[in-house]
C-alpha cells in the first residue's frame, strides 16, 4: 500500500506516454464481464490503450479491449504478459485470487490491492473489518455469528436464538444472493450448513429493512478522496433490480451518515480505487435501527451504472484516474436517474424460448439510455445489460421508469 503522503514512483500514467521501450500506457483489468468492458470504454475514452485478463474468449470486456489474454486468473504465463503491457492494472470482480494481485504488485500499480479484495472476498474478514471501522464509521454490521465447524455450528445453533430468525451465508463467492439460506430455527440451521456444503458461513441476523442504499467512493493513492451521491437500490430475488439515483431517494441525514461511513471504511484500509459500500435501513425503533453496513465491493458497482449517463464522471472514469494516479474529478450528478438492470428474462418468454424485446418502443420514450453487454445467451438472472432513465426532474424520470417496466415487464418498481 502507498504511503499517502509521497508521490508514488511511476505514476501518474498519462494516457499519452509512452515507456522506456516506447509501448504506449496500457491499463489492465482482472476478468472480463460487463464491468470490466465498461472499465475498458471509460480507459479508452481518455486515449489508453487496454488490457483484458479472461479465459472466456467471448468475455464482454475481452470484446471491446484492445489486448485480450485469454487465459486463467492464476496462469503465470498471462498474469506476466498483463504486467509486461500494463502500467497499472486493476480488477473486475473480487473473486481473482488475492495472491494474483499481490504477486502483479511486485512489478506493477496494482489497485485495488491484494489485502483489500482479500477483505471483500470473505464474509468472515468483512464483518471484522467493519466491526474495527465502527469507532470511525459509526455504523455496525448486522448481529452475526461465524461457522467453519461442527463444533461452532453446535454450540451457535444452541446458544445463539438471537440470530434467527437468520440468513446462513458462505463466508466466499457468494453474489447475487446465491450460497444463501434463510433459516427460522435451530434444526433449520443445521440442515442448511450441510446444504451449503459445510463450508465457512456466517449467520446473520435477518433485519426488518425498510430501504437498502449504496456508497460509491474513490480513493486515489495520494489520499484524495471523491464520493457520489448514495443511492437507494431495490432487489429482487436476491440481484439488483432497480437504482434510484435522485434527491428524495433517501432521507438526507442518512445519506450523508452512509457516505460519511464509507469513506472511513475505504479511508481506515488505505484503500485506492473505487470502492461500493452497501448498507441495510433499519426501521427505526426497532433494535438495530437505522444505517446498517452489509458488504463492500472492491471495484465499480452495479448500482453505480446510473453514473454513466448521469454525472459528469462515471464510477468507471474514476477507477481509471485513481488507478493511473490521475486527479479524481469531484463527481456531480446533472440529472436525476434510476437504473433498470435488464436480466435474460427480457429476452425469454414465458415458455423459455428466446423473443427480441420491444427496443423501438423503449428507446421512443425521453430520457432511455441502453446499455448492453455483448453477452450471446440470455440466461433467467443472468445480467445482460441495463437501462438508464435520465429527465429534467424526478417526476418525468419516474414516469419514464415505469412505461419502460411495463414494456419490458420488469420488477420492482412498485413502491414508486
Ligand atoms: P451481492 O450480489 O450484492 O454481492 P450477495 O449475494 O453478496 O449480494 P447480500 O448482499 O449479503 O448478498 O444479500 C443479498 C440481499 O439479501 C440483500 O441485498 C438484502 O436484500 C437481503 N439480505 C441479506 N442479508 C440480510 C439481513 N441480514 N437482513 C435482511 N435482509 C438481508
Ligand atoms: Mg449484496
Amino acid at each position: 500500500m502507498s504511503d499517502d503522503t509521497h508521490a508514488v514512483i511511476g505514476l501518474p500514467v498519462f494516457p499519452d506516454q509512452t515507456d522506456a521501450a516506447g509501448r504506449p500506457a496500457t491499463l489492465g483489468v482482472l476478468g472480463g464481464g460487463q464491468l470490466g468492458r465498461m472499465f475498458v470504454h471509460a480507459a479508452q475514452r481518455l486515449g489508453y490503450r487496454t488490457a483484458v485478463l479472461e479465459p472466456d474468449p467471448q468475455s464482454p470486456a475481452g470484446l471491446v479491449s484492445h489486448h485480450h489474454i485469454r487465459t486463467a486468473y492464476n496462469d503465470p504465463t498471462g498474469l506476466a504478459q498483463l504486467a509486461d503491457l500494463c502500467q497499472a492494472i486493476t480488477t473486475e470482480f473480487e473473486n481473482v485470487p488475492a495472491e494474483v494481485l499481490h504477486a502483479l504488485a511486485q512489478a506493477r500499480h496494482v489497485a485495488p490491492a491484494a489485502a483489500a479484495v482479500g477483505i471483500a472476498q470473505d464474509r468472515i474478514e468483512e464483518k471484522a473489518h467493519f466491526t474495527a471501522c465502527a469507532a470511525v464509521s459509526g455504523v455496525m454490521c448486522a448481529p452475526y455469528a461465524v461457522i467453519t465447524t461442527p463444533d461452532e455450528l453446535r454450540v451457535v445453533a444452541a446458544e445463539r436464538a438471537d440470530l434467527l430468525p437468520g440468513i446462513l451465508k458462505t463466508a466466499r463467492l457468494g453474489y447475487d444472493g446465491k450460497g444463501q439460506i434463510r433459516v427460522r430455527t435451530a434444526a433449520a440451521l443445521t440442515a442448511a450448513w450441510a446444504e451449503l456444503g459445510g463450508v465457512a458461513c456466517v449467520l446473520e441476523k435477518m433485519l426488518p429493512l425498510t430501504a437498502e442504499c449504496s456508497v460509491l467512493v474513490a480513493r486515489g493513492w495520494d489520499g484524495q478522496v471523491v464520493s457520489f451521491v448514495p443511492q437507494r437500490n431495490v432487489h429482487v430475488a436476491g440481484i439488483l433490480a432497480v437504482t434510484h439515483a435522485y434527491e428524495g431517494a433517501l432521507p438526507p441525514a442518512l445519506a450523508e451518515q452512509a457516505r460519511a461511513a464509507a469513506v472511513s471504511i475505504a479511508g481506515y484500509i488505505g484503500y485506492v480505487g473505487v470502492l461500493c459500500v452497501e448498507f441495510f435501513v433499519v426501521a427505526d425503533g426497532s433494535a438495530h435501527g437505522g444505517l446498517v453496513v452489509n458488504e463492500m465491493a472492491p471495484r465499480p458497482h452495479n448500482s453505480g451504472h446510473y453514473t454513466l449517463d448521469a454525472c459528469n464522471a462515471s464510477q468507471f472514469d474514476l477507477q481509471v484516474h485513481a488507478m493511473a494516479g490521475l486527479p479524481l474529478p469531484q463527481p456531480r450528478q446533472h440529472s436525476p436517474a434510476i437504473m433498470l438492470n435488464l436480466l435474460g428474462d427480457v429476452w425469454l418468454d414465458a415458455s423459455g424460448e428466446r423473443r427480441e424485446p420491444n427496443w423501438p418502443a423503449v428507446l421512443s420514450l425521453p430520457g432511455t439510455h441502453l446499455h448492453l453487454y455483448g453477452k450471446a445467451e440470455a440466461r433467467a438472472g443472468r445480467k445482460m445489460g441495463h437501462l438508464n432513465i435520465t429527465g429534467p426532474d424526478v417526476a418525468s424520470v419516474k414516469t419514464v421508469a415505469r412505461r419502460v417496466a411495463a414494456l419490458l415487464g420488469l420488477p420492482g418498481l412498485d413502491a414508486i
